[in-house]
């Protein structure tokens, strides 16, 4: 039976909560008290976002053709951010509460303070977003360098060197998973939004007749990647930006929005830049970035579809999506039903007691099925205690190895969603688990 909460405040506590004691997230430096809006990953999160950037990875670029890597620098000089208009326009509207004097994103506040609920603020002031820093031992202008507020811009000063050395032509898409960095003015619900994150974005070139068609397949895609890996549909839907929100790049963008615990909110953004970005860069380094069509003898700069999305925030949604509480045998447990391909750990070796004899054939079980998924060890505590532990992580199979696995060379392989076990010889084990992950 789900005993889910219903009420979603004690939902994030419970989720933030699950994060902190087992190791997914930790507030960082918190032997000094925390940095504001900064979070290390532990153990069991590393692993976790590890997964989330992979099935990313698997996706767009492993599985197509008409897709490229790449891993640019983080830090750029200002003659990117002047032409990308990060410089002028990466603002948000930021206004002091002239009561508490809190400082707020104007947007996001509906003119009353949150923090005092008075209803005067100073005027606004546009606050750009972009953390600057030095590069190299002299001061001044010459040295000033940017810590990228988001990954596309790499994607198209390379433009003509991943043209050139991939001979791919358009359309064709460059992805990138890697670090951004914004001086957000709220940063706020736990890792949804961060000073320091993730992202994962794809710039896809096409020609400019084909654009709208590559928007309206991208949005798809998109949309589908979430509900494939386990998200749940009622908690998924696209929200089409009206004309006049639009960036000044953009010529249409639509957001695929998860459904948080406050409300509907952003996953991802799916936009169609047209050739703004690249002819930027044109203008501003008299490179030219387009394309020669020689079939057609003509040369023309590509338009860019961009589905962006945020690997830490996806991440935040999973563990959101994959929370529940259920009563197995009249307890209550909590469970992460995470799909297979994100938990931190796949399976998890569990020796029904400390004897060596049984350790050693646990060992062998696990040296056994390490090359194939990603797997715990855990020798302490009841095999119940075991059990729960690894459900409220996620880990989908359980493997224990008892007295009888010395003389019939058989486990007990339990589902971490129905708690059914099942006796599987040690021989035919991993293809247990591979029919059980849908693998071959
Ligand atoms: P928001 O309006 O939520 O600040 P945005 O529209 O500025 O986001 P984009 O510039 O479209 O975001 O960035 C693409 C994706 O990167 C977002 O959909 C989100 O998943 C992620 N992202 C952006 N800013 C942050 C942040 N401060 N912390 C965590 N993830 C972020």
């Amino acid at each position: 039976m789900d005993v889910t909460p219903t009420n979603d405040a004690d939902l994030l506590e419970k989720v933030i909560n699950l994060a902190k004691r087992r190791g997914f997230i930790f507030q960082s430096a918190d032997i000094y008290g925390g940095f504001r809006s900064t979070y290390d990953y532990g153990p069991l999160g590393v692993n976790m976002l590890r997964n989330v950037k992979h099935q990313w990875w698997k996706t767009m670029v492993q599985m197509r053709h008409d897709v490229v890597g790449l891993d640019a620098a983080i830090l750029s000089p200002p003659a990117v951010w002047a032409a990308s208009g990060h410089l002028e326009t990466f603002t948000d509207p930021l206004v002091d509460c002239l009561k508490c004097h809190g400082r707020f994103r104007e947007d996001k506040i509906d003119g009353v303070c949150p923090s005092c609920g008075s209803t005067q603020f100073t005027e606004s002031r546009a606050f750009n977003l972009m953390f600057k820093t030095q590069a190299g031992p002299v001061e001044g202008d010459g040295a000033t360098a940017y810590l990228r507020p988001e990954t596309a811009q790499g994607m198209f000063t390379n433009f003509n060197n991943v043209l050139t050395t991939s001979r791919k032509k358009p359309p064709f898409g460059i992805a990138q998973v890697g670090k951004s960095f914004r001086n957000e003015i709220t940063p706020q619900n736990f890792v949804f939004r961060t000073r320091e994150f993730e992202q994962m974005e794809l710039e896809f070139f096409v020609p400019p007749t084909e654009a709208d068609e590559w928007y309206r397949y991208w949005i798809e895609q998109r949309f589908n990647w979430y509900l494939d890996l386990g998200i749940r549909p009622e908690y998924l839907q696209l929200h089409e930006h009206a004309k006049e929100d639009l960036s000044h790049y953009s010529r249409g963008t639509t957001d695929v929005e998860y459904r948080y615990p406050w409300g509907w909110d952003e996953l991802e953004g799916i936009a169609n830049r047209g050739d703004y970005d690249l002819t930027q860069h044109s203008n501003a380094s008299g490179v030219k970035l387009e394309y020669y069509d020689q079939a057609a003898n003509e040369r023309y700069t590509p338009y860019v579809i961009e589905p962006a999305a945020g690997a830490t925030r996806a991440m935040m949604a999973f563990l959101l999506d994959a929370y529940h509480e259920d009563e197995v045998e009249g307890e209550v447990r909590s469970v992460l039903r995470l799909d297979w391909r994100l938990a931190p750990y796949q399976v998890a070796v569990l020796p029904l007691s400390k004897k060596p004899e049984l350790e050693g054939v646990s060992e062998q079980v696990l040296a056994l099925l390490q090359p194939h998924f990603s797997c715990d060890y855990d020798i302490t505590q009841s095999i119940g205690r075991r059990y729960r532990r690894q459900d409220e992580v996620g880990t989908p199979f359980c493997i224990t190895v008892d007295f009888d696995s010395l003389e019939d060379h058989a486990v007990t392989v339990r589902d971490r969603d129905t708690t059914l076990q099942t006796r599987v010889p040690i021989a035919s084990l991993l293809a247990d688990l591979r029919a059980r992950t849908n693998q071959a």
